[in-house]
């Protein structure tokens, strides 16, 4: 697939226009004058599987359908660990206080371009949700199903690390998200 981002039209530094050459062995938008050129990168998020009172919250993100919910999730910010920003971006969604956190994996998104790094996260305190975030719903492990992409293979691995064999689910519609849907 060549999904390469070609939305940038103009070197951020000196305004000329970008060209195409062949850098690293592949084609790239990069400045004539060599101070820019777009990577194109993937972008790390992180990903928190939140367990709250024994059960797994998830939430709907106000962009989503009906019947969506997924892990929270979010980017990483500068000078912090992936740790750190996890139990950040649980604050500021959910209002949970992480008190352990422990890596599930890392996984591709490259519909995104983006690099899923997964925690299970224990949480505790009071729950309420960012303007980000319509609903949530708290669910018993052995009920989850797990989205056949992103961060649903992060909830398939931690299922069976429970001994639990995950049911995989397809997103309806062509506009996949890292979602699990819950009916
Ligand atoms: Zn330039």
């Amino acid at each position: 697939m060549n999904g390469a981002d070609d939305s940038y039209r103009y070197c951020p530094r000196c305004a000329a226009p970008l060209i195409t050459a062949m850098l690293g062995e592949r084609d790239r938008l990069t400045c004539p004058t060599g101070h820019w050129t777009h990577w194109d990168n993937p972008l790390p998020v992180l990903a928190a599987l939140v367990e709250y009172d024994g059960q797994i919250l998830l939430a709907r993100n106000a962009a989503w359908p009906e019947k969506t919910f997924s892990l929270i999730t979010g980017f990483m910010e500068r000078d912090e660990t992936p740790e750190q920003g996890v139990a950040r971006e649980l604050k500021e969604e959910t209002n949970l206080d992480a008190h352990s956190t422990a890596l599930i994996g890392v996984y591709e998104f490259m519909r995104k371009n983006e690099l899923i790094i997964a925690y299970h996260v224990r949480a505790e305190g009071e729950i309420r949700l960012s303007e980000e975030l319509l609903e949530y719903r708290l669910i018993a492990p052995e009920k989850l199903r797990a989205w056949r992409t992103g961060t649903g293979f992060a909830m398939a691995d931690w299922l069976r690390g429970r001994g639990l064999e995950p049911e995989f689910v397809d997103w309806p519609g062509t506009t996949a998200n890292p979602v699990t849907p819950v009916t």
